[in-house]
């Protein structure tokens, strides 16, 4: 009889001496003995309160108890029902603020792992080559258009080609993904997990159009009407690092994360970081960022807790982390903040730069930060940081890397008729169907919500998918009729 015991099974975790100077998967996931000990602490609760916890309901009851009766494949199968993405959401989804953070044994004991316990069915069934599903049996002659293959537009793309559809993804850069392929690093999520994703969207008969900038290249307007696509998925995200607006900003030596990430992650695609240079969607520079000793990361999300590491993995001897609130605001997931902890980043919370000072060649040397302190909520719900009078100090760095959030890239909009946005440039549609102000033209992901996450980016895409379908048959009953 096993042990029940009231912590999560532990898992294996690269030793930071180690990879802090590589980019190997930090978290190695569980094995066999391991998912099947930590299957068993699950409760199987008759109203299951982590599935609500999930933004998009996966069954996680019924896909763990098929680990605890030894059917992964039946668990993979029942996950797929809900989730095109479990390899990739078992690794990066927030769940402590999801699913785990509402399941009910949380509180006197650790909450079940149902994060390592998606990944773990996920790998088991890539290894195994189990297939996510049949190829559709027959083409209909309806032509689907989706711009960007973001999380969003690949599972949105996915859905309408097994159901049929001629599905054509419009992508502005080289590489297929989104953020999955140029910002999240392979020590968090390696490439090869994404790929198999792309691999099973082109089995499933989708077409990819690579370095086509919808808004540039082709038109939604010049898609819809002129190219034959009765229906068109806008998911392009919301690439468009927000700047600090600080007097020095513009020094050498002063990077977005997205400069950064898009750099490495892209590294050795030459046609690729043109592309982007061109496009100016992902803006990784004219040149590889130049990591110095001293390293400095403005913000607390994941986006900063991926360039932190990234910096010491390239070489930085001191990495800091600078956010203006404190632990209890900061967004980025909580094992990222422990591992880069582990790495020996250094934390500055409170604390606001206000001014970078560089030497006579125009590299950052110096940044003038204020401590904060805690005011009032802010419109985000969050307490704001308000500066404490007479408290400039100078932190020097040679290296700043910013990661402040995102806003809204409406480059695809360029000449489409009949869309609407708010005043961020952010997609308004119809929640139920994802359906925009303009007939055929449906939208989700970040370009509807501003920076989100992986699986509710997922979930709209799917969403989407179902409502276009039914706005093609309806169209097709019509013409019929
Ligand atoms: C560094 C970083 C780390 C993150 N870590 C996490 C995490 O751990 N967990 C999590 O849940 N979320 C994380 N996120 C957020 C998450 O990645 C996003 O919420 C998600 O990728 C949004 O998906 P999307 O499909 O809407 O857009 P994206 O993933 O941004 O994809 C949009 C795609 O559209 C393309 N595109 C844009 N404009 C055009 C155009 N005009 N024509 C053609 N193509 C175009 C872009 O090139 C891109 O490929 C992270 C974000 C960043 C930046
Ligand atoms: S809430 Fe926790 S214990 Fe209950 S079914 Fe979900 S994972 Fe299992």
């Amino acid at each position: 009889m096993p042990i029940i015991t009231t912590r999560k099974t532990p898992w294996t975790v690269l030793d930071p001496d180690e990879r802090r100077r590589n980019f190997q998967e930090v978290d190695r996931g569980y094995t066999l003995a391991q998912a099947e000990a930590e299957a068993l602490r699950c409760l199987r609760c008759q109203d299951p309160a982590c599935q609500r916890g999930c933004p998009v309901g996966v069954p996680i009851r019924d896909f763990i108890g098929f680990i605890v009766e030894g059917d992964l494949a039946a668990a993979y199968r029942r996950i797929l029902e809900v989730s095109r993405l479990p390899a990739i959401c078992g690794r990066v989804c927030p769940q402590e603020r999801q699913c785990e953070g509402a399941c009910v044994i949380s509180g006197k004991q650790e909450p079940v792992s149902i994060g390592r316990l998606e990944r773990f069915v996920a790998d088991w069934a890539r290894e195994h080559a189990i297939q996510a599903g049949e190829p559709p049996s027959t083409r209909l002659s309806h032509k689907a258009a989706v711009v960007g293959s973001g999380p969003a537009g690949l599972v949105c793309a996915y859905d309408l080609a097994t159901l049929g559809y001629q599905v054509t993804i419009f992508e502005g850069l080289n590489a297929i993904g989104g953020i999955l392929a140029y910002g999240i690093p392979d020590f968090r999520l390696p490439k090869d997990v994404v790929r198999e994703i792309v691999d099973d969207l082109q089995e499933a008969g989708v077409e990819v159009k690579t370095g086509t900038v919808v808004g540039k290249t082709v038109t939604i307007d010049q898609l819809a009407n002129d190219l034959g696509y009765e229906a068109v998925f806008i998911g392009v995200g919301a690439g468009v690092p927000n700047a600090l607006g600080a007097p020095g900003e513009d020094l050498k030596g002063i990077y977005t994360a997205n400069e950064l990430l898009a750099w490495l992650n892209l590294k050795g695609d030459t046609a690729l970081k043109e592309a982007i240079a061109r496009t100016n969607l992902a803006q990784p520079g004219e040149e590889p960022p130049r990591i110095g000793r001293r390293v400095a990361v403005i913000g607390s999300g994941d986006a900063a807790m991926d360039a932190v590491q990234t910096a010491l993995r390239l070489g930085a001897e001191e990495a800091h982390v600078v956010y203006r609130r404190t632990i209890n605001e900061m967004t980025a997931h909580l094992e990222a903040y422990h591992h880069a902890l582990e790495e020996g980043v250094q934390f500055h919370w409170l604390t606001l730069p206000v001014r970078f000072l560089g030497d006579d060649q125009g590299w950052v040397r110096a940044m003038e930060c204020l401590r904060m302190e805690l005011g009032e909520p802010d419109e985000s719900g969050r307490r704001s940081p308000v500066p404490v009078e007479g408290s400039e100090f100078i932190m020097e760095v040679d290296t700043v890397i910013t990661a402040i959030g995102f806003s809204a890239n409406t480059l695809a909009l360029a000449q489409a008729v009949g869309i609407e946005t708010d005043r961020r440039g952010r997609v308004l549609i119809d929640a139920e169907t994802g359906a925009t102000s303009r007939q055929g033209v449906f939208a989700g992901g970040d370009i509807v919500r501003g920076p989100a996450t992986v699986i509710q980016a997922m979930g709209d895409g799917r969403q989407a998918a179902a409502a276009i379908h039914r706005y093609l048959q309806t169209k097709a009953a019509a013409r019929a009729g």
